[in-house]
């Protein structure tokens, strides 16, 4: 039998209705009760180092995830966090960046409804968890979600209520779960031999910017002192206004000459950016050395950028970083 840790930090899988609204109260004990047949198939312990709406996590919240796991590591098979779905995303493409050439399945899950409803996603979304945490060709760090196995880089939060909330953004779903049958997609385990290495440190100091028409660059003075490395969230294949004005090119040779990463994402979820097509792109990347995120989703760009950061202030090694292939993040450089 396999040995899975089931680690409970919140979210609505964990949450029952109070006066103010829905909030975490129901502990790992109490989420793994409802799921009994696990007991067929692993066994399981439970730990429970913090419990939150995920709309309260941030960068600390990843490290500590990172240490619990890494000191469990040796004596587990398997990990299963149970997580709100907000920022699951976030969270996934971070442990993502924390642990690398991890050959122990970290599988991230949760629900849109509470596991102490009649009817529920929450049941089924725990089972299949554990069930492929279980599995011996599961690695890496995954969501688990509505029947489907995800890249821990490749997922977004697509609908807000429907129990299909997350797809796999410009890549394969990894598997997919129907009862107790796991079909593979992507089975690599045995492709990636290197070692594994847990990473502690993370830059929070990333911001993202979303352009609307008419955005003027100088709101980027604004966030200089602040950030150390900014997401540009722009539009289609990717280029940056220029009201004849040139505050964009202005603000950016700024940020570039300060040797802060910027980076240039895409508001269009598919298909990602390519800012050597338009001039409108062509031009300010290379004048200001700015980045692409290319088919990563943005929730990996930011915490891409943010652990780049975290290893280096070196504009050239974080580069180097932000367009390496970590867990399927990247394919088109
Ligand atoms: N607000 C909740 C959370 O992210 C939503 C959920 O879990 O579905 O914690």
């Amino acid at each position: 039998m396999k040995k899975i840790l089931l680690i409970a930090t919140g979210g609505t899988i964990a949450s029952k209705y109070t006066n103010s609204g829905l909030s975490p109260q129901i502990d790992a004990a109490e989420l793994l009760s409802y799921v009994p047949e696990a007991a067929e198939f692993c066994t399981i312990d439970t730990v429970e180092p913090f419990s939150l709406d995920s709309t309260n996590m941030n960068s600390t919240h990843w490290l500590t995830l990172v240490g619990l796991i890494e000191r469990k590591y040796e004596f587990y098979d398997g990990f299963v966090i149970c997580h709100g779905t907000d920022t699951m995303a976030y969270t996934a493409a971070a442990l993502s960046y924390l642990i690398q050439n991890n050959r122990r399945p970290v599988v991230i899950t949760g629900a849109q409804k509470p596991i102490d409803l009649a009817i529920t996603d929450a049941r089924s979304n725990l089972l299949d968890s554990l069930r492929f945490a279980s599995h011996p060709r599961a690695h890496g760090v995954s969501i688990v979600f509505g029947g489907k196995v995800i890249a821990g880089t490749r997922a977004k939060k697509e609908f807000s209520r429907s129990y299909n909330a997350f797809s796999s953004i410009n890549y394969p779903d990894i598997a997919s779960i129907h009862d107790d049958r796991i079909i593979f997609y992507i089975d690599d385990k045995d492709q990636n031999t290197s070692p594994l290495v847990f990473y502690h440190e993370l830059n929070p100091k990333v911001f993202l910017l979303k352009l609307i028409p008419g955005i003027r660059g100088d709101v980027l003075d604004l966030l200089f002192d602040h950030y150390d490395g900014l997401l540009l969230e722009s539009f289609g294949v990717g280029g940056l206004p220029n009201y004849g004005d040139d505050s964009f090119l202005r603000a950016l040779e700024k940020w570039s000459a300060a040797g802060k990463l910027v980076v240039l994402g895409t508001q269009v979820t598919h298909e990602g950016s390519d800012m050597d097509i338009y001039q409108v792109g062509k031009v300010i990347k290379e004048r200001c050395g700015i980045l692409e995120s290319y088919d990563m989703t943005l929730e990996a760009s930011v915490t891409k950028m943010m652990w780049a950061l975290g290893q280096t202030g070196d504009h050239d090694a974080c580069r180097d970083l932000f367009y390496k292939t970590i867990n399927h993040d990247l394919l088109f450089v």
